[in-house]
């Protein structure tokens, strides 16, 4: 069975997801911390009128920027920030305890949903609301978290000051937002979120079918467009920047020398400027790279353990690393199969 990690568009050391991305790279992702609860924050600043559907990774950055500048956090403090167009944004390491909620950060997995969610002010997208719900789904089936108000939280329940849960009647933010799925108290939530993510979770929202994965390829051309469909009459897509060179597409359909790239969206690309690759991660401790298929050839770097390696070519023992020029001896790596 394939693996179904993405290779994902990143930027600044965050990845970007569609909910269906990130639905599959979360089911496959290897966490040590303990996650027992999830936590449902809005952004308020900065809010939609700030987001102009490509400046995902911009908006984070500036994020981090502020939690690391001003608040002197070691780093941005949520895991996740999801956006208006549906997409999902990492942030911290899963391995770090969040600064989202004084006195509930351990065990604790943070999502900031982007926007200002007071009554009156950003009303959120069918997009952002359908990823909220299965974003919290997924990160719950994950983890084993019971679907409820004590496991699935909002900051507004939390005394500031003191960390205690008071459900909203003291000294609170208003975070997610007075309208936040009809409004922010316990017995909203219990009204309109948590049956939502119950239904997801129940498999009464009807999920797609499972796409089995065909093959990895590498983009051999500076820049190639993502279509409709499988050929130039198709138009080129809107929610998906062209795909660069030495990037990595998956690939779960093949017509007429076109590739289908994306498991849950139309998403389609001219295989002619791409070329097939193996995924691999490095075994050995330090695994030499040399210039030729054999140890008579010179050395010309290394690559460290748990590398991952995308491979183009094999001769014999030996397999060529894409756009690296150099061979490493294959028995040194694990290929995914
Ligand atoms: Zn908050």
């Amino acid at each position: 069975m394939l693996i179904n990690r993405n290779i994902m568009e990143s930027k600044y050391g965050f990845k970007k997801f569609t909910i269906a991305e990130f639905e599959a790279w979360i089911a496959q992702l290897k966490v040590a911390r303990t996650i027992r609860t999830v936590q449902q924050h809005h952004t308020y600043l900065p809010n939609y009128s700030h987001f102009d559907g490509e400046n995902h990774f911009k908006v984070q950055r500036g994020m981090k920027n502020h939690h690391v500048n001003s608040n002197g956090w070691q780093d941005i403090g949520q895991h996740f920030t999801s956006f208006p167009d549906g997409t999902i944004v990492t942030g911290r390491s899963l391995e770090k305890t969040p600064a989202c909620i004084y006195g509930f950060n351990s065990n604790s997995i943070c999502i900031e949903h982007l926007g200002d969610f007071d009554t009156g002010n950003d009303q959120m997208s069918d997009a952002h609301q359908d990823t909220a719900i299965r974003m919290t789904a997924a990160i719950c089936r994950k983890f084993s978290i019971d679907v409820n108000t004590d496991k699935i939280v909002y900051h507004h329940w939390f005394n500031l000051a003191t960390g205690k849960r008071n459900d909203g009647t003291g000294k609170n933010k208003s975070c997610p937002g007075t309208n936040f799925f009809g409004g922010n108290k316990v017995a909203d939530a219990q009204a309109n979120f948590i049956p939502k993510v119950q239904a997801v979770l129940a498999g009464t929202v009807p999920n797609k079918p499972k796409t089995e994965l065909i093959k990895y390829v590498a983009v051999t051309a500076s820049r190639l467009n993502i279509r409709k469909g499988p050929g130039t009459n198709f138009s080129k897509v809107s929610d998906r920047q062209p795909a660069v060179l030495g990037s990595n597409l998956r690939v779960y359909k093949i017509k007429d020398g076109w590739y289908k790239i994306s498991s849950s969206t139309e998403h389609w690309v001219y295989g002619h400027y791409t070329q097939d690759v193996y995924r691999t991660t490095v075994t050995a401790s330090k695994l030499n790279a040399r210039s030729g298929p054999g140890t008579n050839f010179s050395r010309v770097g290394s690559f460290p353990k748990n590398r991952e390696l995308w491979i183009e070519e094999i001769d014999g023992g030996w397999a060529k690393v894409i756009f690296e020029n150099c061979w490493v001896s294959k028995q040194y790596l694990l290929f995914e199969s």
